[in-house]
């Protein structure tokens, strides 16, 4: 769901923290895609800001909102952000604007962040609920990677090792989806998300 929520909509609860975490290749955005479309109720997925340039296609506000560094800067001296992580070679982060109003009119919020950025969460919010989505094996992510066509070979070893890395925190997640199949995957998802 898009757009801050209205003074006016007003919940009992406060929202629910959900964190969806996987190497690069793993098939999540997919994944949360294909699982909120079927899911009852409304969950705001949170758009993270980066200084990774825009793959072709993606929009500025929509898939992240593509800073300079030093926006991004300027938004970390501004306390804009609720965590903030470099990864592969980047900076992302989430806004506190894309979190705090949804959580405080009783909305779910669904953040998308690397391993590091959830410590920082699972810190912040004990409460948060997280959730780890890996490819299969350690080929299937090379072979994601190379058919979505999107990394330099550069980035696309650096995704590969940092993937390696990111495995072995699986363990520390609440749920942790097989992505094999995207249906499977997808109920398994809702379910977490439902409980
Ligand atoms: P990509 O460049 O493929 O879109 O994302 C690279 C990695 O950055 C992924 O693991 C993604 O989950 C992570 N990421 C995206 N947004 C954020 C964020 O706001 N904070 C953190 N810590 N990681 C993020």
């Amino acid at each position: 769901m898009t757009g801050v929520p209205e003074p006016s909509q007003t919940f009992a609860k406060p929202g629910r923290l959900f964190v969806v975490s996987g190497p690069s290749g793993s098939g999540k955005s997919t994944l949360v895609a294909r699982a909120l479309a079927d899911l009852p109720r409304p969950i705001h997925v949170s758009v993270s800001a980066t200084t990774r340039p825009p793959r072709p296609g993606e929009r500025h506000g929509i898939d992240y909102y593509f800073w300079t560094p030093d926006q991004f800067d300027q938004a970390i001296h501004n306390d804009q952000f609720i965590e903030w992580a470099h990864v592969h070679g980047h900076r992302y982060g989430s806004l506190r604007s894309e979190v705090e109003p949804y959580l405080a009119q009783g909305i779910d919020v669904l953040l998308e962040i690397d391993v590091q950025g959830a410590d920082t969460v699972r810190r912040l919010y004990p409460q948060a609920k997280c959730i780890f989505v890996m490819a299969p094996s350690l080929a299937d992510y090379e072979k994601r990677l190379r058919a979505r066509g999107t990394e330099s070979e550069e980035s696309l070893q650096r995704r590969l090792q940092t993937a390696q890395y990111e495995l072995q925190q699986a363990a520390r997640y609440d749920c942790v989806i097989v992505n094999d199949d995207l249906e499977r995957a997808a109920a398994a998802l809702r379910a977490c998300l439902s409980c």
